[in-house]
């Protein structure tokens, strides 16, 4: 999953990407709201962690032309504890959830699962296709009730898929949100952990859940 997190302070900023890194999530910083503005804009996110007080357009325009433009992504604001008014208009302009600084950071990643858990409709918090279960918030994953041991990246890439489960996802897609890196060189690491994941999930077991769209990318499915 992709985040960006739109925030000038950058020491909030840096600390906030690093949890989420090791989380796996895929990190993108703007200190500067124009900037934020263009990238949420893009459409290539799964979550925004906003700040209201930037340089260049406030976070609460930010908002508004997010949602302006159509633009679904949850979108979590940070505030100051003095701004109650701001907060509230925040959640006028379509914001999904606040936090007021200082916040502590397991409460952020708390939040975050939320969003996207609420994104993806999934009430009980677990993502399943078949017998694959993927939990979240602990990152366990089991098949058929047997657990499977993943690495982080395995299990970014496994979490991505699930979440899009019956869409094709494009080799630059993949490498877009589960490595943040630009396509490029990118082709054969993905074939490659796509391969160890096969090997994890699918080996030995039916039906098959990952396949080859062949020109195209990879799938999720249970057919
Ligand atoms: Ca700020």
């Amino acid at each position: 999953m992709r985040i960006l997190v739109i925030e000038d302070e950058a020491k909030v900023a840096s600390f906030i990407r690093r949890a989420l890194e090791e989380e796996s999530y895929a990190v993108d910083v703007s200190a500067d709201g124009a900037k934020g503005l263009q990238m949420g804009l893009s459409g290539s996110y799964d979550l925004i962690i906003l700040d209201l007080m930037l340089p260049g357009v406030l976070g609460l325009e930010i908002l508004k032309e997010l949602r302006k433009e159509k633009i679904q992504a949850p979108v979590l604001i940070l505030t100051a504890r003095s701004q109650v008014d701001q907060r509230v208009k925040g959640l006028d302009a379509g914001a999904d959830d606040y936090l007021t600084k200082p916040f502590a950071i397991e409460e952020l990643l708390a939040r975050v699962r939320a969003l996207l858990r609420r994104g993806s409709g999934e009430a009980t918090g677990l993502l399943q296709v078949k017998d694959l279960v993927l939990n979240p918030a602990t990152r366990e994953v089991t098949r058929g009730g047997q657990r499977i041991e993943l690495t982080a990246k395995e299990y970014a890439l496994l979490e991505y898929m699930i979440r899009n489960t019956g869409r094709v996802l494009t080799r630059p897609m993949i490498a877009e949100h589960v490595w943040n890196l630009d396509f490029d060189t990118f082709t054969n690491v993905i074939d490659v952990y796509v391969n160890y994941l096969r090997n994890k999930i699918d080996r030995g077991r039916e039906p098959k859940l990952i396949h080859t769209v062949r020109g195209s990318g990879y799938v999720l499915k249970a057919e």
